[in-house]
């Protein structure tokens, strides 16, 4: 293993690293070794790669590094294209929060009742993954308040913007805070994701990751 690869060359605590460890995580995938040393200086990111090369754990690391267990306040946001993919990152949040035992995470999704969710979230949510439209009908009902939220991570978002997401995504982004860390992802760049990139980032990081791991 080289050490450029290894997730023990990141600022990240002992627990944390030892949890990597225990999920088999043994080296930094290409787009980790790439975006993790910019996350963690909490730096803007568009990040480009392919399905399967580990993004999530590229952003959950870094939500997770901030993240104050203590302060029952949604202060991560994963915005999804589809509920299958907001339940895979829900999923995996978990598993990289395995020794953080108090962090909820809760997953808002279309085609489920809003009585739960609403519940989960009165009862308070550190990191919300949820699809546009099912946030949107949150922020219009008051059920979530998204003015403490550290980092936005906008996920699949050639995606989002192909299924005519984006309206819904702007207006989600301007319920959180203007001083926050917004990261894209993305497995292509064209020009619409520049463009909402340019209005939903602030000068930030541009990395391309051909290879799958
Ligand atoms: P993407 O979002 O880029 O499509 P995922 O985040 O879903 O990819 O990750 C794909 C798979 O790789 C998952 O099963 C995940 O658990 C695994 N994985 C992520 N990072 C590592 C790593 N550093 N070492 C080994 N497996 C990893
Ligand atoms: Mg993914």
């Amino acid at each position: 293993m080289s050490e450029s690869t290894a997730f023990n060359t990141l600022p990240l605590s002992a627990p944390m690293l030892a949890n990597l460890d225990s999920l088999g995580y043994k080296e930094m995938t290409a787009i980790q070794a790439a975006s993790l040393p910019i996350i963690l200086q909490q730096q803007d990111l568009i990040a480009q790669a392919k399905t399967g090369s580990g993004k999530t754990a590229a952003f959950g690391i870094g939500i997770l590094a901030k993240l104050n267990p203590t302060y029952f306040a949604v202060q991560g946001l994963v915005i999804c294209p589809t509920r299958e993919l907001a339940d895979q990152v829900a999923n995996e949040l978990r598993r990289l929060a395995r020794t953080m035992p108090n962090v909820k995470v809760v997953t808002l999704c279309g085609g489920t009742p809003m009585r739960p969710q609403i519940a989960s979230l009165e009862y308070g949510a550190h990191i919300v993954v949820g699809t546009p439209g099912r946030l949107i009908d949150h922020i219009s009902r008051n059920t979530i308040n998204l003015k403490t939220v550290q980092t936005l991570v906008l996920d699949e978002a050639d995606r989002m913007v192909d299924m005519g997401f984006y309206d819904d995504i702007y207006d989600i982004v301007a319920a959180t805070p203007t001083r926050r860390q917004t990261l894209l992802f993305s497995a292509t760049y064209p020009d619409d994701i520049r463009q909402a990139s340019e209005q939903l980032l602030r000068d930030p990081v541009e990395i391309k990751v051909e290879s799958q791991h």
